[in-house]
């Protein structure tokens, strides 16, 4: 198996954290047993987590355990740093890939590293993409969204030209989720405005022609099933058929772009998978586990090797060969 979507944290110092940018940049508190820790930034405790995010021995035993051949590895969102300033998140950025590909290193063809950019400086986002792929990373993750600016600004298209340009693969991470104060209780965020965030990704890229511009070749994934997207595509494309508001950016019905996207497989029910599968095609679809984190598969794969709707050979592609041809991966073992 691949498993194309996890997340690691390396283990910064509150004291590097407090260099790079004090209060915003978030650091590693490792408790005394050494397994548990916390995510802090500044002096709040942002998530409790466990080893396998920021050791990675003991994450390929887990792996081992797990029967998880190869794993593509990501920042954990709270990494990004978009709101930074940029020359300082440029550093931090490339700092970060540094450490993602020294996290992958000692196990080259277990692990396998996504990088992260200064998103809100185009030209330092391009030139830290390139360089931290040529360092080892197979692709980049970035969030769906920089502050108010959608997926369809000029910039991030622009970046997403680059990456189809230089053949890198995009994974697409919802972050910063919507809602506010609406959403504060019960993992709302993750339960309902992960999927909303995901989905306006997608939309606005369709909706605003930005898929007319930017080229066939660019491989982009969308995290956790592609949220609502699936599930509402004949919506989108009722309402482009019945209000021209709708169709005045986008030239084609919503569903005729689906098949330029990837998403992972994450969505926990085979009625679901089975739907995913249908909309985005079986080879469109890729195993992700969103580990080492609580709301992930925690038997990864499961939910693909118990769908009997899908065919051996499907199963197989959505295990592995997907993956293995989105991410380059095919020599592997
Ligand atoms: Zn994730």
């Amino acid at each position: 198996m691949i498993d194309m979507h996890s997340h690691f944290f390396p283990a910064l110092t509150r004291a590097e954290a407090h260099a790079a940018n004090a209060d915003r940049a978030p650091w590693l508190a490792i408790r005394p047993d050494a397994v548990n820790g916390e995510i802090m930034v500044g002096e709040r405790a942002f998530r409790p987590v466990y080893r396998a995010l920021w050791d990675p021995e003991y994450r390929v035993a887990e792996l081992d355990q797990q029967g998880v051949e190869t794993q593509i590895v990501c920042a954990t969102p709270v990494m990004f740093g978009y709101g930074w300033e940029a020359g300082k998140a440029a550093g931090w950025a490339a700092r970060m890939n540094d450490l993602a590909v020294d996290f992958c290193a000692r196990h080259p063809t277990r692990l396998k590293p996504l990088s992260q950019v200064p998103l809100q400086d185009l030209k330092r986002a391009c030139a830290e993409v390139s360089r931290a792929q040529a360092a080892g990373c197979v692709g980049v993750q970035i969030g769906n969204h920089l502050g108010d600016k959608d997926l369809d600004d000029e910039q991030l298209v622009d970046f997403l030209i680059h990456c189809a340009e230089q053949s890198i693969p995009v994974l697409v991470h919802p972050w910063d989720m919507m809602g506010g104060q609406r959403m504060k209780k019960w993992m709302l965020p993750w339960l309902v405005a992960m999927a909303a965030e995901t989905q306006l990704g997608m939309l606005s890229l369709i909706l605003s022609g930005a898929m007319e511009r930017i080229p066939e070749s660019l491989k982009i994934c969308f995290a956790h099933g592609g949220g609502s997207f699936a599930f509402l595509l004949g919506r989108a494309d009722n309402a482009w058929k019945h209000r021209d508001i709708v169709r005045k950016d986008c030239p084609r019905p919503p569903s005729e772009y689906a098949r330029r996207f990837h998403v992972d497989g994450i969505v926990f029910e085979p009625g679901a998978l089975r739907l995913l599968v249908d909309v985005m095609g079986h080879d469109r679809v890729m195993l992700g586990s969103d580990y080492p984190f609580p709301l992930g598969e925690q038997s990864i794969g499961s939910l693909v090797r118990g769908a009997d709707f899908l065919s051996p050979a499907q199963q197989q592609a959505i295990l592995r060969g997907n993956a293995a041809s989105f991410f380059n991966l095919e020599h592997l073992p």
